[in-house]
């Protein structure tokens, strides 16, 4: 995401309850709002069935985003309500078209509703398309706590695995003279003690942490814009969730898989892992295996292929993974092991 022209200012999210009534009705006149069921069963009262167009998000597949998005040239505007593909579904069409834009996220799982591109799948590849800037960005209490507490604990992860990326940041730029930028690194820092120190309120989903987390994920969007990548928040432990999601094929809730990559890639850096540990524990954001849902036979073996994993993926930006001689066995199943 290098910038040769200056981008338009980030959204600044509104905070509150019922926030869809402070939306101008201008945008109501005949909008395509893109959903996912549950949420949509709490708002749908805001919306005049006979004007609005109203799409189920099921699938962020290229070519059926596109066909999707053709028709809707004439909205008055479109509202993503709901979790990462609704969101993800809403930026791609008022992007395409130009129009204003209403974002309105059920749950903090996932950063989409605060960066610019929408992810769209090409089979098993994710892609970032399109660049835009919501008009409302709607942080609705009430809504996001009818979610799982679970699902909005788990986008903490994101912020969380400042911790081991920027370890990968300093080390890149000792090992291989890639730039570095020690006030972003030293603000991205902030960011993470400021999570660290705030556990009680995330394991709440109190209006306190949700805002935090919000807050949290806007720092931390400018921050990678500001150099062009995610540097300051993506690294090594997401390269292991990534082979962790190739090797079985399954997929996870993907802030605890998050989680547990950090405690696991920040032990290999040789970092003390003991603050993420309390966090994870105090916010009640459970990364162990069985919560993840991964056998001690699939973390070890994904250790082991790390080496080749990001060899075979070029567009990663080098790690500790790249750094370091392949993980053997026996470092695996110590490594394994000091999860309990
Ligand atoms: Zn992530």
């Amino acid at each position: 995401m290098s910038n040769a022209t200056p981008l338009s200012p980030m959204a600044k999210p509104r905070f509150g309850r019922d926030l869809l009534s402070q939306v101008p009705n201008e945008l109501f006149q005949n909008p395509a709002v893109f959903v996912q069921p549950e949420p949509w069963s709490l708002v749908s009262r805001f919306f005049d069935p006979e004007r609005c167009h109203v799409h189920e998000v099921t699938s962020m597949e290229h070519e059926l985003v596109r066909s999707v998005a053709e028709p809707l040239g004439d909205r008055s505007a479109i509202f993503g309500i709901g979790g990462g593909s609704a969101i993800d579904m809403a930026k791609y069409v008022a992007a395409e078209h130009n129009l204003p834009l209403v974002l309105l996220p059920s749950i903090l799982s996932v950063d989409a509703a605060f960066t610019r591109a929408a992810a769209v799948r090409e089979g098993s590849l994710v892609r970032y398309l399109k660049s835009v800037v919501p008009d409302h960005l709607l942080i609705d209490f009430g809504l996001l706590k009818q979610a799982p507490p679970l699902l909005n604990r788990a986008g903490a992860a994101d912020v969380l695995s400042i911790f081991t990326a920027l370890w990968d940041w300093r080390e890149a730029s000792v090992v291989e003279g890639e730039p570095y930028d020690p006030k972003v690194a030293e603000q991205s820092r902030v960011l993470l003690d400021r999570l660290l120190s705030h556990a009680s309120q995330i394991r709440d989903c109190s209006d306190q942490g949700l805002r935090l987390l919000a807050e949290l994920f806007v720092g931390e969007v400018a921050l990678c814009e500001q150099v062009g990548t995610s540097r300051p928040e993506e690294g090594s432990e997401h390269y292991l969730a990534y082979c962790v999601e190739r090797l079985t094929g399954r997929s996870f809730i993907h802030g605890q898989l998050v989680g547990l990559c950090i405690d696991v890639v920040g032990r290999i850096q040789g970092q003390d892992v003991a603050p993420i540990r309390r966090f994870l524990k105090e916010a009640g954001l459970d990364c162990s295996l069985e919560a993840v849902g991964v056998t001690q036979d699939e973390l070890r073996k994904a250790l082991t292929m790390m080496k080749e994993f990001v060899a075979g993926e070029s567009h990663l930006l080098p790690g500790v993974f790249h750094f370091r001689p392949a993980i053997g066995a026996k470092e695996a199943d110590r490594l394994v092991a000091e999860l309990d």
